[in-house]
């Protein structure tokens, strides 16, 4: 697991790159030049991992394009100590985005190879999510709840009500919407019985799954 000079070179462009499509939050950006995405991605992917670009990662899945989890990380407006849900997982960069935000991440694969691999590999970078779970994200999780955030990583078909009732008043949900395509959609909870929406561009994920059993 090597972090060159050069691969730090490559994370400062990123970062301009990122910015100049929109990104206005420091920590945000801060994080975008400091985690080491190569890693997180098959090597022979290596070379395209500092382009604003989503990737194959195991199983079948995709780590995300960077501007894609910065815009959603923006829009979770979280800060240090907060308590955040993140449906998928997946290569667990999103997962580290939260991590250098200083956020109390709760992250759930419902794919028990990355959510193995992916475990170990945060681990070993030094990453401490408080609990990474192997389980159906459309449930949420109940037990830890109510979150100050919660962020779905995969196109959801529809929103799941579980996720917001385990907002806290004042949180939100970030969540892509839609089937071929998603828009990438923001819930405020607003009181204990009600929620603001908002809509923003489109955006293409792999789906959220829902178990058959
Ligand atoms: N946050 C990841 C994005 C991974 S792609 C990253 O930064 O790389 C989306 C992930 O959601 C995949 O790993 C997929 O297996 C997972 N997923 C799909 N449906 C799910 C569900 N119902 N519950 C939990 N995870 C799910």
């Amino acid at each position: 697991m090597k972090d060159t000079f050069k691969h730090r070179g490559m994370r400062n462009k990123l970062a301009e790159v990122v910015a100049a499509k929109g990104i206005e939050d420091k920590a945000v950006l801060a994080a975008v030049k400091k985690i080491p995405r190569h890693l997180f991605m098959d090597s022979s992917f290596e070379d395209h991992a500092y382009q604003d670009k989503a990737f194959p990662i195991a199983a079948g899945q995709t780590i995300s394009q960077p501007y894609t989890v910065a815009f959603q990380t923006e829009k979770l407006t979280v800060k240090s100590g907060d308590k955040v849900l993140e449906i998928g997982t997946g290569s667990g960069y999103q997962t580290a985005m939260l991590c250098e935000l200083g956020v109390k991440v709760y992250s759930i694969e419902r794919q028990l190879e990355l959510f193995k691999k992916t475990k170990l590999f945060l681990t070993k970078l030094g990453y401490r999510p408080k609990r990474l779970i192997f389980g159906d994200g459309y449930k949420g999780l109940p037990d830890e709840a109510p979150f100050d955030g919660i962020i779905v990583t995969a196109g959801a078909p529809f929103v799941p009500k579980p996720l917001l009732s385990q907002l806290k008043v004042g949180g939100k949900l970030v969540i892509p919407v839609g089937d071929e395509t998603q828009i990438m959609t923001v819930f405020t909870r607003t009181s204990s019985k009600s929620f603001e929406k908002e809509e923003y561009g489109e955006f293409r994920f792999v789906p959220l799954l829902e178990d058959k059993n």
